[in-house]
């Protein structure tokens, strides 16, 4: 779905991209690893169109996401595409019931539908008896599944996680990574991981190392690899609730 060529982006000196090319597949969980600094989550926001890249092109269907004007970068993104961030996440002053309505209100879904909608996806993530509250009376854990809920609530096409186990003990990691993981298979999304926790990429269908701004290394990942990843089959009839 998703077909990077050439990217190129410097921060000052700082040569974050140096000519990286990336083929994502539809259904793909691909898991993007490598040294800190070493430009995955520039790579992440590039491939998302949450920063243009100073060469490069990223092929969606017929549209160059790096050509797009400002305006129609935010409504693909609206429309297409999910971000769970490496820091920052949540709107402190909303509730978590708030922040996950937020990105559907935006893409113009009525309030009701809006609010029934974050409700559901939620109680998917086990967070019902949470949604009133601030971020701050959240546990890590917790605050990190309201922001997977809010990436998953749009059912976006592509889901670009960016460590977003980063800061949760092991327990709790393995918890997100699985509901994430299971969340993009019953919607059939792709889902773009940057993890540093080699148990986290052994999960995903295709590993990308990037070293020094450049991918190092392309490959399916050890023994433990999940099969039986159905990625063209229609959606579950079972609707996934
Ligand atoms: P980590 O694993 O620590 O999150 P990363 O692989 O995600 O690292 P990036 O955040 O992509 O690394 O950063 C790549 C390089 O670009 C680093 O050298 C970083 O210092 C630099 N960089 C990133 N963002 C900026 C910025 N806004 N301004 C200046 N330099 C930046
Ligand atoms: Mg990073």
């Amino acid at each position: 779905v998703l077909r990077a060529r050439g990217l190129e982006l410097a921060f000052g000196t700082t040569r974050a991209l140096r000519g990286v090319d990336i083929d994502i597949a539809a259904g793909e969980v691909l898991a993007v690893t490598g040294p800190s600094g070493s430009g995955k989550s520039t790579l992440l926001h590039v491939l998302a169109g949450v920063l243009t890249p100073d060469a490069g092109s990223v092929q969606y269907g017929d549209r160059n996401v790096v050509s797009l004007g400002e305006a129609d970068r935010a409504r693909l993104r609206l429309a297409e595409f999910g971000f769970i961030f490496q820091f920052g996440q949540l709107l402190p002053d909303l509730s978590a019931l708030d922040n996950v309505t937020l990105p559907l209100l935006l893409a113009g879904v009525s309030r009701r539908r809006a609010l029934e909608r974050a409700h559901a996806q939620l109680d998917a993530l086990g967070l019902s008896e949470h949604e009133r509250k601030l971020p701050t009376q959240l546990s890590g854990g917790q605050a990190q599944r309201v922001a997977v809920a809010r990436a998953l609530v749009t059912s976006p096409r592509i889901l670009f996680a960016d460590e977003p186990t980063g800061s949760l003990d092991s327990l709790a990691a393995e918890q997100t990574m699985g509901t994430l993981l299971e969340a993009a298979r019953t919607a059939h999304s792709t889902l773009v991981v940057v993890t540093h926790d080699a148990r986290i990429a052994a999960y995903a269908d295709r590993e990308v190392i990037i070293r020094d701004g450049r991918v190092s290394l392309s490959r399916a990942p050890g023994p433990t690899a999940r099969s039986g990843h159905d990625e063209h089959t229609s959606p579950d009839p079972s609707g996934g609730c």
